[in-house]
């Protein structure tokens, strides 16, 4: 196990700057996700912790050493891509030991024990004298991650390795890696899209655009306390409710009806005529009046009803705007599309957004 830091780190093509600025560290052990839109350079960061590109300035280190000059066979670190390219000619057995048995790294009795181990955790160990195409896709992704394990790396390098799974199988293989991880501890750099594994999986996110961090903190504080609009719109199913508004008076403006903007007012310095997002997360919104607290209220329509068992999820429009949210109303909801909603908005729970600039204010 080994920690992994990135110091100032840049890579350049050309002009442009497929990642500017990059520092953060991972402690020993750690599983990390990497997350932001396409093109934000999640990949990049990895190639470059993997060696598989030169960096054009900064310091990656891994342990206490500057692996800048170290060439990527000799970094220690495993990377699985998600098109988990395995050797179609070889067994299972096979791909699992291929990296061991060239490196020499240990007796063949040894070796075959690791496979063993490792095609047991991963469920695979009936498939071992399989040949890859004699497998399903979650099989071989699978067997492409054990190959890794096997390694026994200091780092795990996993770029969206779920990707090409089917819904409940990544379901079921995240929550496989979330035990071993749990088991084998090795320090993790994950890139995904999946907001559902970003949030499961990882110790810290770092959350990307462009090219450059935007914020990084647990899962939880990167849910709470989200740095601007994109990174509040990314962690939630579904995602936070962003209501334009006008401020005045006290109150904001949204459509045909104005809220009390109560503790928001006096915490901030709102400017009158100027616009904002208000954020709200569906399950913050509610038919009820909340027991304590300041609230607001706001009328809606509802637009299409989903009952989901434990809460029917409703979307709904508010009159005047083209604007729709999303809320969760506890058991089974009798309403249909039409109904008048009257929702509560705890302003304890609310954000707020500057529209301009997309920066978090509260
Ligand atoms: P995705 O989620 O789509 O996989 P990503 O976040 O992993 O994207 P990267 O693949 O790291 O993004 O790319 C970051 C930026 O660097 C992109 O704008 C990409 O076009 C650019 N880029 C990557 N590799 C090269 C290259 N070899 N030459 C020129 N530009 C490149």
């Amino acid at each position: 196990m080994a920690r992994v830091e990135l110091v100032k780190v840049a890579r350049r093509f050309g002009r442009t700057a497929a990642i500017e600025d990059i520092s953060f560290k991972v402690p020993d052990g750690q599983f990390w996700v990497l997350v932001g839109p396409s093109g934000c350079g999640k990949s990049t960061i990895l190639r470059a912790i993997a060696g598989l590109d030169p960096v054009s300035e900064g310091t990656v280190y891994i342990g206490d050493r500057s692996v800048n000059r170290v060439p990527a066979r000799q970094r220690d670190v495993a990377m699985v891509f998600q098109n988990y390219a395995l050797y179609p000619h070889m067994s299972v057995a096979e791909n699992l030991s291929f990296g061991l048995r060239m490196r020499r790294v240990a007796e063949p009795a040894e070796i075959a024990r690791r496979v063993d181990a490792v095609a047991r955790s991963l469920d695979i160990a009936h498939l071992l004298e399989r040949k890859p195409r004699q497998l399903s896709g979650g099989q071989q992704q699978r067997v492409a991650l054990g190959r890794a394990i096997v390694r026994q790396p200091q780092v795990f390098l996993l770029d969206e390795p779920l990707s090409n799974l089917d819904a409940q199988l990544r379901d079921e293989t995240r929550t496989e890696l979330k035990r071993l991880h749990a088991r084998i501890g090795i320090t993790t750099l994950y890139v995904t899209h999946d907001q559902i594994e970003a949030m499961t999986l990882a110790d810290s996110i770092v959350v990307l655009d462009r090219g450059r961090i935007q914020q990084i903190g647990t899962p939880q504080a990167v849910y709470d306390r989200p740095a601007n609009r994109a990174i509040a719109t990314f962690l939630g199913s579904p995602p936070m409710n962003l209501l334009p508004a006008t401020y005045g008076d006290g109150r904001f403006r949204i459509g045909d009806q104005t809220l009390a903007a109560g503790t928001l007012a006096r915490e901030i310095e709102l400017r009158t005529g100027k616009s904002y997002d208000l954020g709200i997360r569906p399950e913050c919104l509610s038919l009820f009046p909340p027991e304590g607290g300041e609230f607001a209220v706001l009328q809606a329509v509802a637009d299409a009803v989903e009952p989901l068992g434990r809460e029917t999820l409703v979307n709904a429009t508010l009159p005047g705007t083209d604007c729709t949210l999303n809320c969760f109303i506890p058991g089974l909801w009798m309403g249909d599309r039409g109904t008048r909603l009257v929702l509560h908005l705890p302003l304890n729970r609310a954000y707020l957004f500057d529209a301009a600039t997309s920066e978090r204010l509260y």
